[in-house]
């Protein structure tokens, strides 16, 4: 998923050819004052703030596949969402800038209509204002190439991280051969944010996969991305082992302390009991049981928590 930014639409004015186009796309023929007309930037070939940008081919196809679809203007939570449709599009070029690869820059502009009625009114105005909102375009792509060494991603990692330069050669992923092109959207921008090309979903980003998922839309992963999910899960997995070992730890103090405290109670009762306590309940007991007479000072100073002071939340 890409983010690129509205444009202050140019003029306003709708021409026949435009009126045409639209007509194509609309359930019934639709009149010059009826339809409001904008154009956007979809996307560019510059290398992005992931280390990702699109070849020129895959603006080309990219230009095919987003005509007809209808982008949402989700900046309303309560629902009520405007729509518009993508009737055009074009990738233009601006011969006086040079991205990356040494290529002239190229952008997809595509120019989109929503119908002119009350419930756009606000938006037409925010638009004509030259209020920017962000654009995130969703689409799957067919082939991740490397560009140091050209390797497809998608069939086999090469290891060369996007940012680096590896002998003079900067290293970004040049994505090609999209499939499809799902939808776009409007965002409100919050203030801080950089104006710059991001994508939506990054699995690479804290939530990211959860936040993929969550769109009920089709995950595509780059060996790259899977590598690193699966370095996460990894990480989760020993955290998790991490604190199973520190439970068994505690439930053990716990069995042990209760053996001198409560002679009276089975052991096999007391570790039972323990099996069902979390981290925090069983360091409360162990607390409790080491006060208690007859414990000996092995067991009870034996990985106790040193008191908290005062000054402890201050501490790093
Ligand atoms: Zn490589």
């Amino acid at each position: 998923m890409k983010q690129a930014m509205i444009q202050k639409h140019a003029g306003g004015e709708v021409s026949a050819a435009q009126l045409e186009a639209i007509n194509r796309f609309s359930r019934r023929e639709l009149g010059a004052d009826e339809v409001y007309v904008f154009s956007l930037l979809l996307c560019d070939n510059a290398v992005d703030r992931d280390g990702e940008r699109f070849s020129s081919g895959a603006l080309q196809k990219l230009a095919t596949l987003f005509v007809g679809k209808t982008g949402i203007f989700n900046h309303d939570p309560k629902g009520q969402n405007q729509t518009a449709r993508i009737f055009e599009t074009a990738v233009e070029t601006d011969e006086g800038r040079v991205v990356e690869n040494g290529e002239p820059y190229q952008a997809l502009r595509a120019w989109a209509y929503m119908v002119r009625c009350q419930k756009n009114e606000d938006l037409i105005l925010e638009i004509d204002a030259g209020i920017k909102k962000e654009v995130s375009v969703g689409c799957a792509i067919g082939k991740v190439v490397c560009s140091v060494c050209g390797a497809d991603l998608r069939e086999q990692p090469c290891g060369h991280r996007p940012g680096e330069v590896y002998n003079g050669v900067q290293c970004w992923r040049e994505l090609e051969e999209p499939t499809d092109a799902y939808e776009w959207s409007f965002v409100a921008v919050p203030a801080q944010r950089d104006a710059g090309v991001t994508k939506r979903f990054s699995a690479t980003e804290p939530d990211g996969l959860r936040k993929a998922l969550e769109s009920g839309r089709e995950l595509l992963l780059d060996p790259v991305q899977a590598a690193a999910l699966a370095e996460q899960l990894r990480s989760l997995e020993s955290l998790a082992e991490g604190g199973r070992a520190r439970l068994d730890q505690l439930r053990r103090k716990m069995v042990s302390l209760a053996a001198f405290a409560l002679p009276s109670v089975p052991a096999g009762t007391v570790g039972e009991v323990a099996k069902g306590m979390d981290a925090e309940q069983l360091e409360a007991f162990c607390r409790g049981l080491s006060r208690m007479q007859g414990i000996p000072p092995s067991l009870q100073l034996g990985g106790e928590p040193a008191p908290a002071s005062d000054n402890q939340a201050f501490c790093i």
